[in-house]
Order: structure tokens, then C-alpha cells, then sequence
């Protein structure tokens, strides 16, 4: 509840977010508004300029931000955006000055009234963390690893860390696991006797290759940045952004044996190789200036916390530590930042109504699996088009692709379905939109005008 002074009421004195992550970042945006002091604790000894750091090395590719993750991290940190702004990233109008290449072809090109800023990813997660240590309710402990969760008859009242003389406990009130894909959180609740965590994945096979390029001095163009997939059996891709201090962020991607490499050669060689010119003559006349980065996301992987039959009080897993998304959609920011989102409901209910702090994680649970499972559900729409893919295969899903390519040829003479189409892969709109029946009967009215959607709908 917010009082007349502005101030929410506490709900605690002390919350933990383990991993200073972007995830872990948004949480303590939001924790900072209902306890007096936020404690983020880092393994990485966190760095003062905007470089990518050790424990992310995902921050060495391409980023997008979503509009949705971009608005929900306005909401988080009003003002973000003009700083953003301020330090040189690029602002570009979805549709004209940032174009897509898909599965079927350049989509139309035409504004799409979408704002997008491409930026790196340290220069977005370094001012993110200014502005979360703004806050004196705030601290950041960065070279401080987290070994373990410290329950007590079922609440968890803090975490055990490695301290200079062995393990030591810092207790708090509420944590977050913030601690991403490669966190061991995990097996931190199952030696507290919680799980196994049912998991649903899906075998993907993504690779990337990454580096930065300077833009000539005289560089112009109409169009600021391209993100290039393209159908199947060609599964390579890339990004190529242009970000702060007139440079490109390239990132080469594809699947499974279509991996690119850090060989320089072999890197210019696939840039060539793509189904669209645009993106070698780019970076064929600019200059290559960090070191190619190559990252290996094999699988995506949702972790049901919300199906264990128990579950420690006082804990709210988040960002990738409960979903974690083939990185070529971009979405992995925004599921974040909706997941902070969740967080920040749920805190502001508990303000308003007792404020205790227990109870948090069933309604917490439930909003971030109705959210996941519609970013999910849409993902394995493009997913099984990939034949190497390995997961559950839903029994309807050649009637999805088929629907998706029904819904993708509509585009090319509808602007209206087109801003629909892009807002919901920004997640800024539910997927469950593209379900609307006078959609839909258009929709099924392509399909059936088209034999092969047609044959693959009726297997
Ligand atoms: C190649 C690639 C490209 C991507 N591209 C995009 C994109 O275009 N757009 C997008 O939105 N998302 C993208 N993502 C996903 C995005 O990086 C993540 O979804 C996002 O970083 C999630 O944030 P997080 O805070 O959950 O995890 P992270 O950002 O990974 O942070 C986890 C933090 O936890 C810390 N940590 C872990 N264990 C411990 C411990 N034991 N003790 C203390 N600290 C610990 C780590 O040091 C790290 O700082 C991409 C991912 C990859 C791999």
C-alpha cells in the first residue's frame, strides 16, 4: 500500500536477490520498495564500466530488448529509458528502421509504431545497476558466491555463503534466486529436501558466434538494424544491431550441424553465406574490433516449481533460473522482467492486506506459469518447424505451424494484423489474441487455400 508520504509499507526488513543478473537487478527494483534494506550478492566481482562479465557470458551477443521487458523496466526504474538514450543507443522504429527477415521472407516494411533500443548487453545491465544503487536501501556484494539455502522447518531464513573463514549465513526475511541457466540452485533445494523440479525442455541445438564492428565514419542507411532467420532445412540466422559508439553487434546463429565458429574466416564465410546479401555487405565494410565469442544454448528448459507438493517459504525463484528460452527470440529480458512484475503484485497485495510475508509462492507460482506457458506454447510454434528438434511434441502442433503461416501471410497486405503479430512476439500482447475468431476465420480461410499448410494441419 502506498501511505500519503509516497512510501509502500514495509513488509520486512531484509530480502537477499542471489545473482545480479538483469533478473536479479529488476527484483531488487522492486524488493527496495517494501523492505528497508536489499542485500544482492554476485560471484562476479562486478565491473564499473559496461563490459561483459565472467558469470554472463551470454552478454558477449547480441541483446534485444523487447518493448515489453523495455516498459517493464520503465515501471522498475522510471527514467531508464532517457538515460539509456543519453549514453548513445540506438532508437529505431520497429518495421522501417529495424527490419525482419523470417521464415518466409523480409516481413512488410512499414511503421509499425514500435519503439526498439539496441544497446549491448553491459552497457543495458550496467545502467540498470546504477540506477538500482541509486536506491540507499540498496548494497551489491559483488566476489560473494552463495553455496546453499538455509531452511528451518520449512521457511527459508537465509543463505549460506563462502565467507573468508568457511561458510557463513546471512539471514533475510525473503530471497530470490535470481542465479540464471547455469545456477545451482537446484541442487541447493534438494539438499533443503524439496523436489526433484519437474522440468519441460526442448533440444534445440542454437549456436552463436558474436563480435562488435566498428561502422565506417560515413556510414548511413535507411534501415538501423536486421535480424535474419530464415526456413528450414537452412537453419542460420543472424542479428546485426547497431548499438553504442557507431558500432554493429553481429551475431551468426544457427542450429544443430549449422553452428557457426570463431573462426574469423569461417565467421565472414557464413555471414556470406546467408539467405540475404544486406547483412555480409554490412560488416564487410566495417572492422571487426573484439574478438568473435562463440556460445552453445542447447536446450530451453522450464523448470514447474509450481507442481512441487512443497515448497520453503520465504523463497521466489526468478528470470532464467525458472525459464530459460532459445536466446533467437529475444525474449529471455522481458520473461524476467514479468516475472519481477509477478513479484511486485503479489508484494503489493501483501502490503495492502496483512503483510506477512508467507503464503508468497502459490500465487506468485501461478501468475509466472500462466505467463510461461503462453511464451512457451507460441515458441514451439517455430521450434517443431526445426525437424532436429527434440521435446514433447504437442499432438496439435502441425495445426499451430500451420496457423503461424496462415497468420504470417496475412501480414503482408494487413499493417493492423502485422503490429499485432510483432507486439505479440514483444510480448507486449497474450499470443491468445492471434485466437480471435474473426482472425481466426481468416486465418483457416488462408489454410485452406493453401494445400501444403492444408495437408500438415490434417496429419
Ligand atoms: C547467447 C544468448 C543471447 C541472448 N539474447 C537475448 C536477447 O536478445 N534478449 C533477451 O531478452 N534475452 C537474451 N538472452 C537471455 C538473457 O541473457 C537472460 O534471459 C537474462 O540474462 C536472464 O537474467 P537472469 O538474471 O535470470 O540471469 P543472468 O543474467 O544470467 O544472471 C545470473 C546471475 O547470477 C549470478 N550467480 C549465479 N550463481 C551464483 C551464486 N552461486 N552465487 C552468487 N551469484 C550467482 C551470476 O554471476 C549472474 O550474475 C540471451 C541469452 C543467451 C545465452
Amino acid at each position: 500500500m502506498v501511505t500519503d508520504s509516497g512510501e509502500t509499507n514495509l513488509l520486512g526488513n531484509r530480502a537477499i536477490v542471489v545473482g545480479a543478473g538483469m533478473g536479479g537487478l529488476m527484483a531488487a527494483g522492486v524488493l527496495a520498495r517494501y523492505f528497508s534494506e536489499v542485500i544482492i550478492l554476485d560471484k562476479d566481482d562486478l565491473p564499473d564500466d559496461f563490459v561483459p562479465r565472467k558469470s554472463v557470458p551470454q552478454g558477449a551477443h547480441v541483446h534485444a530488448l523487447l518493448v515489453q521487458g523495455r516498459r517493464n523496466l520503465e515501471k522498475i526504474f522510471p527514467g531508464l529509458t532517457s538515460d539509456l538514450i543519453d549514453r548513445g543507443v540506438v532508437c529505431s522504429r520497429g518495421g522501417l528502421e529495424f527490419c525482419v527477415h523470417d521464415d518466409f521472407g523480409w516481413q512488410p516494411k512499414r511503421d509499425l509504431d514500435l519503439l526498439l533500443l539496441t544497446m549491448s548487453r553491459p552497457l543495458l545491465e550496467g545502467t540498470v545497476r546504477e540506477h538500482v544503487m541509486r536506491n540507499d536501501r540498496v548494497s551489491i556484494r559483488g566476489k560473494c558466491r552463495v553455496e546453499g539455502w538455509d531452511v528451518t522447518d520449512g521457511v527459508l531464513t537465509g543463505v549460506t555463503i563462502k565467507g573468508e573463514n568457511g561458510p557463513e549465513t546471512v539471514a533475510a526475511d525473503l530471497v530470490i534466486d535470481a542465479t540464471g541457466r547455469s545456477g545451482n540452485s537446484l541442487s541447493w533445494l534438494e539438499a533443503s529436501g524439496y523436489g526433484p523440479v519437474e522440468e519441460t525442455t526442448l533440444e534445440i541445438g542454437t549456436g552463436y558466434a558474436s563480435a562488435l564492428f566498428k561502422q565506417p565514419e560515413n556510414w548511413s542507411s535507411p534501415v538501423d538494424s536486421m535480424s535474419i532467420t530464415t526456413a528450414y532445412p537452412d537453419t542460420r540466422g543472424g542479428f546485426l544491431f547497431s548499438v553504442e559508439g557507431g558500432h554493429w553487434f553481429a551475431s551468426l546463429q544457427g542450429r544443430f550441424d549449422q553452428q557457426p565458429t570463431g573462426d574469423p574466416d569461417e565467421f565472414m564465410a557464413f555471414a556470406k553465406s546467408l539467405c540475404v546479401p544486406d547483412y555480409y555487405d554490412w560488416i564487410s565494410q566495417g572492422e571487426r574490433v573484439t574478438p568473435i565469442k562463440t556460445y552453445k544454448a542447447p536446450i530451453s528448459r522450464w523448470r514447474h516449481y509450481d507442481r512441487l507438493a512443497d515448497f520453503p517459504e520465504r523463497l521466489l525463484p526468478l528470470g532464467d533460473a525458472v525459464a530459460h528460452v532459445n536466446p533467437v527470440y529475444g525474449q529471455g529480458m522481458t520473461l524476467a522482467s514479468s516475472h519481477a512484475m509477478d513479484l511486485w503484485d503479489i508484494l503489493a497485495g501483501q502490503a495492502a492486506n496483512d503483510g506477512v510475508l508467507d503464503g508468497l509462492a502459490k500465487p506468485y507460482f501461478d501468475r509466472v506459469q500462466r505467463f510461461t506457458q503462453s511464451v512457451w506454447s507460441t515458441l514451439e510454434n517455430v521450434e517443431y518447424t526445426y525437424a532436429g528438434t527434440k521435446g514433447n511434441r504437442p499432438a496439435d502442433i502441425d495445426m499451430r505451424i500451420a496457423y503461424r503461416a496462415g497468420l504470417r501471410k496475412l501480414i503482408d497486405h494487413d499493417a493492423d494484423l502485422h503490429k499485432l503479430m510483432i507486439e505479440v512476439g514483444h510480448l507486449v500482447q497474450s499470443s491468445e489474441v492471434m485466437l480471435a475468431p474473426d482472425i481466426m476465420a481468416r486465418v483457416m480461410d488462408v489454410i485452406q487455400a493453401t494445400p501444403q499448410a492444408n495437408a500438415a494441419a490434417a496429419q
